[in-house]
C-alpha cells in the first residue's frame, strides 16, 4: 500500500524540466530510496511533496488526501518530516536548545499531530537526544559539530514531532563511515516502530543495505523501481548514470573531520 503517491507531476523553471510528469509510489512502512543522476529532479520532488514548491501540473496524495496545495506548515502538521540537502541548524544554539525549537514548532502543531506522545517537551527531546546518540553534546554549540553529527541532530529535530513519514535528502553526504552506520541503524530502528522513510542519497552501499524498495529518477521522470537487487541489475539504470560525475556502484569515501 502507498503512503505517498506522485502523480504526473511537473515543475519547471524557465526552460529547465526539473520535474517532467513524474509518476512513483512510495510504500507505507517501508524504507524507501529514491536514487538518480545529478539534477534529475530528486530535490525538487522533495520540495513539491513538502510543500516548499508549487509544481506547474500533476498531484501529490498522502493517504489518499490531496496535499498538492498545502503549504511547508500543513504538509508538516499531516506528519511529513524532511531534511534538507544542506543541512539546516541553528548554528549559534546548543543542540539542546535546536531541539527546543522544534518542540516548540511541533507543539503549535500538537493538535494536528496524532502520534505527539504525552510528556514534557523537554523529556521528548531528551528521549530523542538518546535515541540519535547525541546526549553527551547537547550543551555544545551546534556550530562546533562535526557534519555528521548536525545530520544527526537535524534527523532528531525531525524525530521530535515522531513524523509518520520522514523524506531525508542525501543524509550520507560527507558524514564518515562511523556515523553513517549508526545513521543507518537509527533509521531502521524508526523504521521497526513503523515510521516510513524515503531516502534520497548518492552512496549506492548504504542505500542498497537500507532500502527495501529503490525508484530511480532520470530526467525529471520515475525510470524504474524495484528491490535494491532488480535496480541494481537494470541496464537502464546504468545507462542513466553514464557520462554524469556519480559512480553509482562505488562507496563514495566522503569524511568531514
Ligand atoms: P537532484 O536533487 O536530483 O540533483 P534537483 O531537483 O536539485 O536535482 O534539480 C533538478 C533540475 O532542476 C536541475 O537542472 C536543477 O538545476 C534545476 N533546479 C532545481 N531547483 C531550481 C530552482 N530553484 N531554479 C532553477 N532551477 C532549478
Ligand atoms: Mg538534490
Amino acid at each position: 500500500m502507498s503512503l505517498i503517491d506522485v502523480r504526473e507531476v511537473i515543475k519547471h523553471y524557465g526552460g529547465i524540466r526539473a520535474l517532467d510528469g513524474c509518476t512513483m509510489a512510495f510504500e507505507e512502512g517501508a524504507i524507501n530510496g529514491l536514487i538518480g543522476p545529478n539534477g534529475s529532479g530528486k530535490t525538487t520532488l522533495f520540495n513539491v511533496l513538502t510543500g516548499y514548491e508549487r509544481p506547474d501540473g500533476g498531484a501529490v496524495h498522502l493517504q489518499g488526501e490531496d496535499i498538492t496545495a498545502f503549504t511547508p506548515d500543513k504538509v508538516f502538521a499531516r506528519g511529513v518530516g524532511r531534511t534538507f540537502q544542506l543541512t539546516r541548524v541553528f548554528q549559534r544554539l546548543t543542540v539542546v536548545e535546536n531541539l527546543h525549537v522544534a518542540a516548540q514548532r511541533t507543539g503549535g502543531f500538537r493538535a494536528e499531530l496524532s502520534r505527539w506522545s504525552s510528556g514534557s517537551e523537554r523529556a521528548r527531546a531528551k528521549e530523542v537526544l538518546d535515541f540519535v546518540g547525541l546526549t553527551r553534546l547537547a550543551a555544545e554549540v551546534a556550530g562546533n559539530l562535526s557534519y555528521g553529527q548536525q545530520k544527526l541532530l537535524e534527523f532528531a529535530a525531525i524525530m521530535i514531532a515522531e513524523p509518520r513519514v520522514i523524506l531525508l535528502d542525501e543524509p550520507a553526504g560527507g558524514v564518515n563511515p562511523t556515523l553513517l552506520s549508526h545513521l543507518a541503524s537509527r533509521i531502521q530502528a524508526l523504521n521497526a516502530e513503523g515510521t516510513t522513510f524515503v531516502v534520497v542519497e548518492h552512496d549506492m552501499e548504504f542505500v542498497m543495505g537500507l532500502c527495501h524498495r529503490v525508484c530511480v529518477m532520470h530526467q525529471g521522470r520515475a525510470l524504474c523501481a524495484g528491490n535494491p537487487e532488480e535496480v541494481r541489475a537494470d541496464p537502464m539504470v546504468l545507462e542513466a548514470y553514464l557520462g554524469t560525475d556519480m559512480r553509482p556502484m562505488e562507496h563514495a569515501d566522503v569524511e568531514v573531520r
